[in-house]
């Protein structure tokens, strides 16, 4: 036995296609079958039934019906399945066995197109990475918006490497052989910070194959307006991105219009560890949004906007032109609040346009996408209107940037209905009035009986025949009845169909017209639209390069309104950027998310750091008292002023910071092979690798991870090597009030402390940050605060009035505190009286003296 035809056909695609799922439509299904359908079925939660395939045996079969497919679609990629979509290109007709099927599309993690299963507010981004022995580089593309970037990383450095990758946080990744290999060891892939990477076939990462895809890409003659031609990583890796592209959407791409060369050495370096640390983008708790400095300043009215601010978050500028230009335009729209609220009225009405084109130039926006379109472009004339004449350089580029779109408008006006159906096949998106055909038939569908009464009534007057009757029934459609006695007055026009007893039946030209239209009327209506639809797409398609650039410009507008919106909201103030050798001056800081989230007053201080004898604060203070909010807050206000945004504090003068780490607590993402101390101190060496001079550092309560010498000697050995060999702005809390005898000793390094006051063996916590060391941890205190039970707390105290009374001689880390001295001489006792002396051996008998001698030896 031989497999059907259509089975055979099927088998050929799966061979194509055989790391996908194939979507195979049949009629209003699309069909799984064997191994496809046995897996899909239990992800999709689908009966798993049979068809006849040729063979003895049924092949296992499920189903979704094709209206419905999205979904299913989106749940199989969601649980990192690809979908290929094998559709339906001819219409079954009598006499031809297999209707022609092909692949139309491949949907992965990283071309996801629909609305629902991709956030509005975040791209979407597909990477490629290429390394050789030269070169490290990445490239990434979101479909939907058509952002395309490429970034040098070379030479391969997997740390650097990794940053990026977070940076850009793409939902799926390919790779050429050499780092897909290496990819398998990546802490980061191991524990799903970021998507295991996809071999992709070398020969897409071939220089002179991505080379030529690029140029027919963008249909240029060089790629040099991009990138620079002769940098192989940069070209392979982008060229073979677009191969990938071009293989599963079965298309060029016409939205993407550009390749931005990106260069991280342009913007403030932040890690993984510092996006994460410092909350950017989501907070540590759930990784959601709320709590995030994202979520805190996001004010925006469009996706578009949202996306920009993201953007800008994980890679603020580091060009204080660029900054200065951004804050000039958040200063208008911080001044005018005429103009402020007017472009918040008209950014309400303006629709994701990136990702309405992204959706035409994909093939699946709807007639409902296209009013979208429109209600969008008619906002950009009074935007307009608003935004001109002002002072700073951004609005008036913008102004500038912004299209024309009167005709466009025009069009999409008079064409798109109110309320026009998702799905084109269902009819009715075209206006009435804007096609004569289209009118007509609408007429004849509606009016058909009215139609019949008339051309009755105008027959009869036509020929004069009183009895004369227009009918219709299934067998013979719609004729003029006769009856016999007016044979004669018949017109020569008249065709006979059928002779009756006492009469006979006609048909006319315009009769036969009549009921062509009414019969095929909902056809042709579907074809006029489906036509209208597609003139109206190529009209959009012919000025898609200017619609994405309107579309960067609203970004752009939204992003300076959001921090526009903030500032006024939260009384933040326009920082005075200087020059990187400058000295950082915040006067009255605050914390921009705990003061959104708190309930509290937040309690602003200040923070003054130089090159000079200001460079280190080393910070101490009680638990609780503030220590990390006041670093990260000052983490925070110099992102913020380096995307141009203003800051929340009284006054403030920021210099250009090259990169912020942070060392923070146990970071949750990087220590699942490795124990919290290893963490710290790998990050503790990278900063100490990388930082310059120029770096903001936020170090919190290093060496806390060891015992209290090994701990205070590594934090004294750093703080040293940081103060004198870098020289970087440094932030470092602890709880060893040793590090205070530093200030004096060391250039640089000055002792801050953040206060509490002490009334009645209880704390109150003033928030404020004063010159000079803290002298007490107030560590039980908390403790008590917390709710750690009255009998611990008042036990711990004389523990420690104890302790405070001997010599720093003690190793804290072995466990050394009074009781557990106690215990070992207990415990020694304890293990000589429960020896059993005529049992051991000689030699056990030494091991165990050894070992209570080193007991007793602490
Ligand atoms: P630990 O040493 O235990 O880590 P800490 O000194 O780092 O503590 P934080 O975690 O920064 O303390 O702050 C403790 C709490 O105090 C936080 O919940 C924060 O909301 C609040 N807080 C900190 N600074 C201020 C401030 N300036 N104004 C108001 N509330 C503040």
């Amino acid at each position: 036995m031989a497999l059907s035809d259509m089975m055979r056909h099927w088998q050929s695609i799966k061979l194509q296609y055989e790391d996908c799922i194939i979507f195979y439509r049949l009629g209003d299904f699309y069909e799984m079958f064997f191994e496809d359908a046995q897996e899909a079925s239990k992800i999709l939660e689908l009966t798993l039934t049979g068809r006849d395939c040729g063979l003895e045996e049924r092949a296992p079969m499920c189903g979704v019906p094709y209206h419905a497919a999205e979904n299913y679609i989106a749940k199989l990629v969601e649980n990192g399945k690809k979908v290929a979509i094998c559709e339906q290109l001819t219409e079954p007709t009598k006499g031809v066995k297999l209707v022609e099927r092909d692949v139309i599309r491949v949907v992965t993690q990283g071309t996801l197109l629909n609305d629902g299963q991709i956030d509005e507010k975040s791209n979407n981004f597909l990477c490629s990475v290429f390394c050789d022995d030269k070169y490290c580089s990445i490239s990434w593309c979101d479909i939907t918006t058509g952002d395309f970037f490429v970034e040098d990383l070379s030479p391969y450095n997997e740390n650097k490497l990794i940053d990026a990758l977070v940076r850009v946080n793409p939902s799926q990744i390919i790779a050429s052989t050499k780092i897909f290999k290496l990819s398998g060891n990546f802490s980061a892939v191991i524990h799903g910070v970021l998507p295991r990477f996809e071999l992709y076939k070398d020969y897409a990462y071939s220089y002179n194959n991505a080379k030529n895809l690029l140029l027919n890409q963008f249909n240029v003659s060089s790629l040099n307006a991009f990138i620079p031609e002769e940098n192989k990583g940069l070209v392979c890796v982008s060229g073979a991105l677009i191969e990938y592209l071009n293989e599963t959407q079965k298309q060029i791409l016409k939205n993407i219009i550009k390749l931005n060369n990106f260069e991280g050495e342009n913007c403030l370096k932040l890690d993984g560890s510092a996006l994460n640390n410092l909350e950017i983008l989501s907070s540590n708790r759930d990784r959601k949004s709320y709590g995030s400095l994202f979520w805190a300043i996001d004010n925006t009215k469009t996706s578009m906007g949202a996306r920009y601010l993201k953007s800008q978050l994980v890679a603020p500028l580091k060009d204080l032109e660029l900054i200065k230009y951004r804050q000039q335009g958040v200063k208008d729209l911080f001044d005018d609040t005429l103009t402020r609220e007017g472009v918040i009225d008209l950014l309400r009405n303006v629709k994701d346009l990136e990702r309405l084109i992204g959706k035409l130039t994909n093939n699946v926006a709807s007639p409902r996408d296209l009013l979208s379109i429109n209600e969008t472009l008619l906002a950009v004339s009074p935007l307009k209107m608003l935004i001109v004449g002002h002072r700073s350089k951004a609005l008036n580029d913008i102004y500038a940037n912004l299209g024309d779109y009167e005709e466009i408008c025009k069009i999409l006006s008079s064409a798109i209905s109110e309320n026009p159906p998702i799905n084109i096949k269902d009819c009715g998106f075209v206006k009435d009035g804007f096609d004569k055909n289209l009118d007509e038939l609408r007429n004849l569908k509606s009016n058909g009986t009215k139609r019949i009464e008339e051309m009755e009534l105008s027959e009869k007057e036509k020929t004069g025949i009183k009895t004369l009757k227009i009918k219709y029934n299934k067998v013979f459609g719609y004729f003029i009845e006769v009856s016999n006695s007016f044979k004669d007055q018949v017109p020569y026009n008249y065709v006979r169909k059928q002779t009756l007893t006492n009469g006979e039946r006609f048909i006319t030209e315009e009769l036969k017209k009549f009921e062509e239209d009414v019969l095929t009327c909902n056809e042709k209506i579907l074809a006029i639209e489906t036509e209208i639809f597609k003139k109206i797409k190529n009209i959009l398609l012919d000025n898609v390069s200017s619609l994405l650039k309107t579309a960067k410009c609203f970004a752009f507008l939204d992003f300076l309104l959001s921090l526009a919106i903030v500032a006024k909201k939260r009384a933040y103030v326009m920082p005075t950027m200087v020059e990187e050798d400058c000295e950082l001056n915040i006067v009255g800081g605050r914390h921009p998310v705990v003061e959104a989230v708190s309930k509290q007053t937040f309690i602003p201080n200040d923070t003054s750091l130089d090159l000079n004898e200001n460079r280190m604060m080393v910070i101490t203070g009680p638990n609780m008292a503030g220590k990390s909010t006041y670093m990260r807050q000052v983490a925070l206000i110099v992102i913020l002023a380096q995307i141009g945004s203003f800051v929340p504090c009284k006054s403030a003068q920021i210099p250009i910071v090259d990169k912020i780490f942070t060392r923070v607590g146990a970071s949750d993402y990087l220590i699942f092979d490795q124990s919290t101390f290893m963490v710290e101190m790998t990050e503790v060496a990278k900063i100490l690798h990388n930082a310059t001079k120029h770096s903001l550092l936020i170090l919190d309560e290093v060496g806390r991870g060891t015992s209290t010498f090994d701990g205070l000697s590594i934090a004294w050995a750093v703080v040293e090597f940081l103060a004198k060999n870098i020289g970087a702005k440094t932030l470092f809390a602890t709880h060893y009030h040793e590090l205070s005898e530093l200030e004096g000793i060391i250039f640089g390094v000055k002792n801050y402390k953040i206060t509490v006051r002490e009334i009645n063996g209880s704390i109150v916590f003033l928030r404020k940050i004063m010159r000079g060391s803290a002298n007490k941890s107030f560590g039980i205190e908390v403790a008590s605060l917390a709710g750690v039970p009255e009998n611990v707390t008042k036990r711990a105290k004389t523990i420690l009035k104890k302790l405070e009374k001997k010599d720093l001689t003690i190793d804290f880390s072995k466990q050394t505190d009074l009781e557990a001295e106690e215990k070992t001489f207990s415990e020694v006792e304890k293990i000589i009286s429960e020896l059993n002396v005529n049992a051991i051996s000689p030699l056990q008998a030494f091991e165990i003296l050894i070992d209570l001698k080193g007991k007793l030896n602490g």
